[in-house]
């Protein structure tokens, strides 16, 4: 049989292998390495995987590309950014670290709001300009799959603007970028002493808008204490799910106030941050199958002292996934490399877990886990190609990259100078 591609000459491929199915436990810990492999590649898919030799002898092909001996995983799933914004943030870090409040960095007109005021302003044009090569860069890093939220724009037009501007992304680029609807990213200014007008605006505006143009698959909200309530976030995510989206939750990142039991209880695919949840949240989201997508870099950022318990989340069952949190304020952090990294030294993940947790899992976490975050065969033949000694030299390496080739579907995406 003719194929497009095969690859031939894999040291180690670390196959992540899991049924589709999240990997929970010690099927964390497990990379389902294949010695000596090789890979099939037809129309953007992978037809077969196993021994080298087989793999050459069984098939003709197009084009050949021999790995020299080198370790290849699957390609990162990032499925928690904010990418789409106008201007960097980089005053507030030195703020931060002089000591500065965020109410003092607020007042000086950074934040959340300022990201709002000049996202507001743009064009569709200007965003996917701004946002092209932020996205080309993880790319670089070994990204594949990337969620990418809206959220920076707070009313009807400014938040379909957003997801427009998300949708030509997608377009443009190699990889694939799913798109999530959060509206409930803040109260904008205007509503600040009227939650109840902003969450009509929510439910009776953008939601059926957001529905209507097909433009977005999640819908997130940030549920916090002082920004939507546990009740507040209930009417947000029952109208959402009432309009065929699908739910995600940052949950519980600051103060434990309910957020992991909200996103059981309303069945939300993944529930985020948690790095406050309570045990009895964690023991919720693990009772209603809900993925925890944790964010070690955000924390990093942010000079925390504590971190989400990764390790206990683990430990107790839970199907534990990382993402960047790339966005203006609060993480700046687009590589899923360092994300590893910090989810090993912080949360306690062994490197095969924090692997894991980055590629199957994420995957999981965006309902997407029959299509990518494995090499198995029928999913998507994303692919990084790594110059490494070992799995365990990713998370150790703390900096410059290690990435040889990035494929999606089985075309060369990014190739090392
Ligand atoms: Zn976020």
């Amino acid at each position: 049989m003719k194929v497009d591609t095969i690859i031939i000459n894999i040291g180690q491929a670390a196959t992540m292998a899991s049924g589709g199915k999240a990997k929970i436990a010690g099927q964390m810990n497990d990379a389902g390495i294949i010695a000596n492999a090789g890979i099939a590649i037809k129309d953007g898919r992978i037809l077969n995987i196993g021994p080298s030799a087989e793999i050459e002898q069984k098939y003709q092909w197009d084009e050949a590309i021999d790995a020299k001996g080198r370790i290849l995983t699957p390609g990162f799933v990032d499925s928690h950014t904010h990418p789409v914004f106008v201007h960097t943030r980089e005053d507030e870090f030195a703020m931060r670290i002089a000591g500065k409040s965020y109410v003092e960095i607020s007042l000086a007109g950074g934040g959340i709001r300022s990201s709002i005021q000049s996202s507001r302003d743009a064009s569709v044009e200007e965003l996917v300009e701004l946002s092209l090569p932020r996205i080309q860069k993880m790319i670089a890093l070994g990204t594949t799959t990337l969620e990418a939220k809206s959220g920076y724009g707070l009313s009807t037009q400014s938040e379909l603007k957003q997801l427009k501007a998300i949708a030509e992304l997608a377009k443009i680029l190699p990889i694939d970028i799913i798109a999530t609807f959060m509206g409930a990213h803040e109260y904008p200014i205007e509503y600040e002493n009227d939650h109840e007008g902003y969450l009509k605006i929510l439910i009776d505006e953008m939601i059926p808008a957001v529905k209507e143009q097909g433009i977005a698959e999640f819908c997130d909200i940030f549920t916090e204490a002082h920004v939507f309530s546990i009740e507040e976030s209930r009417w947000v995510l029952r109208a959402a799910r009432e309009h065929g989206l699908k739910l995600k939750m940052h949950a519980d990142e600051i103060i434990p106030i309910g957020g992991a039991e909200l996103a059981a209880e309303m069945g939300c695919i993944s529930a985020d941050h948690l790095g406050a949840a309570s045990d009895n949240g964690i023991m919720a989201l693990k009772a209603a199958g809900v993925i925890p997508t944790l964010l070690p870099a955000t924390l990093f950022s942010l000079a925390a002292k504590t971190y989400a318990r990764g390790r206990f989340m683990i430990d107790s069952g839970l199907p534990v996934a990382i993402a960047t949190d790339y966005n203006p304020g609060s993480c700046n952090c687009d590589s899923m490399p360092l994300t590893m990294s910090l989810a090993c030294l912080q949360m306690g993940l062994t490197p095969i877990e924090a692997l894991s947790a980055a590629t199957i899992n994420a995957a999981c976490a965006l309902d997407r886990g029959d299509q990518v975050g494995s090499l198995e065969i029928g999913k998507l033949a994303d692919i990084i190609i790594w110059d490494i000694p070992s799995l365990n030299f990713i998370p150790y390496h703390l900096g410059s990259s290690h990435i040889v080739k990035v494929l999606k579907r089985g075309r060369c995406i990014f190739k090392a100078q």
